[in-house]
């Protein structure tokens, strides 16, 4: 039993851990979709700013490609030398005009690619230092914009913060790479994500990497360890909820099983009996005294008398009815009761799930041994009742020996056309004088026993075509057998 319970709490416990473990899952996973989503919209603005940028430097050398260029010995700045002013990501512009040659061998090549490609091309660059060049091959002149990464970037429209956030930016370019925002460093466990795309204009088509790594530091413990809480409490109300639920059933299956009932028809019977005794009781004494007087008499009155004893007679025969008419009814209280297939299996756990707090109590674990199923024909009212006395018979037994020295083994069994169940206990056993007188109405070792269990019990199995024994165990303690024939479908 206790065994049971311990299976019982087993099963809630792993229930309790699984459910809560699946909702902490569930949360961490919600969480880092959050997070994963918060990120790809982050690093989406961010290659979007950064490409409405570089494409200004396209748009800006176009356009200084289709303006009349200044001569170069003119007393105004020429137009170009005041980008720097508006665009603080542009450090110089160089520009060569159709008979000049470019200061480096680097521009000129550049110039050579912009020609080709009929676009913007990249000169001398510098990823670590956050440096590059576009040159755009015009005629009669070529530009050169000599721009600053650290300043092309808006910071004003930027996305996050960008000290604390834990998103790292960078520009890439083979192999080199110019650092926007630094991020948190990438951390050897957790999930890492990474979105690459490169800008959007053909001349500076640096990859913009936005890379970031959550650990696990970062998930929803609190809500986690609240959601684990959550369930804890939530089972162990259930828990509670169910065993007052068992308890009650039990209660009422004891009502069921008739035991106050039994208790109070006894009571019942015994003023029946009284009433019904009392008349012919008094009857017969009053005739009696009446013939006694009468043979007193001086002549006796012989025929008179005759006739108060005739009277006297009848009545004490009806007072031996009335009792007899109560043995009938306390001997066969089940005579109603038709006989079916029960399963003995079942009566047996009925009554030790019955008993689960009586055995509780005792600290005794009952064991069930023997075969699976045993189909008897019976009452199963009846059955329930004298399982259940036998057992709680043996639980009473049981308190007479120390707690260590309890045990109580339930045994099936299936013998020459009857199903046989053996209820053994490791009590004190039953003494010689009292192993003859044990099924005797009223008989009773016990301080406070009626006397009447055994006996019924002997009774109900008889009338189901039965037999209940009892006898001593070799090593000590009762051991008490009911024998019941199997069911038709059972006989081997
Ligand atoms: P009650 O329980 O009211 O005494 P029962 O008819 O159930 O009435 O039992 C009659 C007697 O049989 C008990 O008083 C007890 O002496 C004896 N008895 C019954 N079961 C056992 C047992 N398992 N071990 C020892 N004695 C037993």
């Amino acid at each position: 039993m206790r065994q049971q319970a311990w299976q019982g709490l087993k099963w809630w416990v792993s229930g309790g851990v699984l459910l809560a473990l699946a909702g902490a899952v569930g949360l961490a996973r919600q969480s880092l979709d959050e997070q994963r989503a918060l990120f790809e919209t982050d690093a989406r603005i961010v290659h979007r700013l950064l490409s409405q940028q570089v494409v200004q430097h396209d748009a800006i050398l176009a356009t200084l490609a289709l303006l009349q260029p200044a001569p170069l010995d003119s007393p105004t700045t020429s137009p170009e030398q005041r980008l720097p002013a508006l665009y603080p990501q542009i450090l110089a512009v160089q520009r060569r005009d159709p008979d000049q040659a470019w200061p480096d061998a680097q521009l000129t090549r550049a110039e050579a690619a912009s020609h080709v490609q009929r676009r913007a091309a990249l000169g001398a660059t510098n990823l670590a230092n956050g440096r590059y060049q576009l040159v755009l091959s015009a005629t009669p002149t070529s530009y050169a914009l000599d721009l600053d990464m650290r300043a092309m970037v808006p910071w004003t429209e930027w996305p996050m913060e960008p000290q604390s956030s834990p998103v790292r930016v960078v520009l890439e370019q083979a192999g080199e790479r110019y650092v926007i925002q630094p991020g948190a460093q990438a951390s050897q466990t957790g999930w890492h994500w990474e979105a690459r795309k490169p800008l959007a204009s053909e001349s500076q088509s640096f990859d913009v990497v936005s890379t970031l790594t959550v650990g696990p530091g970062q998930l929803p413990w609190t809500r986690m360890l609240a959601w684990a809480l959550i369930v804890a409490a939530l089972l162990t109300a259930l828990r509670h909820l169910q065993r007052q639920r068992a308890a009650r059933r039990r209660a009422e299956e004891l009502l069921r099983l008739g035991q106050v009932a039994r208790l109070n028809t006894l009571g019942e019977l015994a003023a029946g009996m009284a009433h019904e005794l009392n008349q012919p009781l008094t009857a017969v004494l009053a005739n009696t005294q009446a013939a006694q007087r009468l043979l007193d008499d001086e002549p006796p009155e012989l025929a008179t008398a005759r006739g108060a004893m005739a009277q006297a007679v009848a009545q004490a025969r009806r007072a031996a009815e009335v009792v007899g008419r109560l043995r009938r009814a306390v001997e066969r209280p089940d005579a109603s009761g038709s006989l079916q297939a029960v399963n003995l299996n079942e009566a047996v756990k009925r009554a030790l799930y019955l008993l689960e707090p009586e055995c509780q109590r005792r600290g005794v674990t009952p064991v069930l041994d023997g075969a699976d199923a045993v189909t008897v024909q019976a009452d199963a009212v009846a059955l329930d009742q004298i399982v259940h006395n036998l057992i709680f018979n043996a639980l009473q037994a049981l308190e007479q020996v120390p707690p260590a020295q309890r045990s109580l083994t339930l045994t099936l069994g299936a013998h020459d056309g009857r199903g046989e169940l053996l209820v053994a206990d490791s009590g004190p056993g039953i003494a010689p004088e009292v192993l003859p007188r044990l099924f005797e109405p009223f008989f009773s070792t016990r301080d406070g026993g009626l006397g009447l269990g055994l006996s019924l019990c002997e009774t109900l199995a008889n009338g189901m075509g039965g037999s209940l024994g009892a006898a001593n165990r070799a090593l000590g303690g009762a051991v008490f057998s009911l024998k019941l024939p199997l069911s038709t479908g059972d006989r081997s």
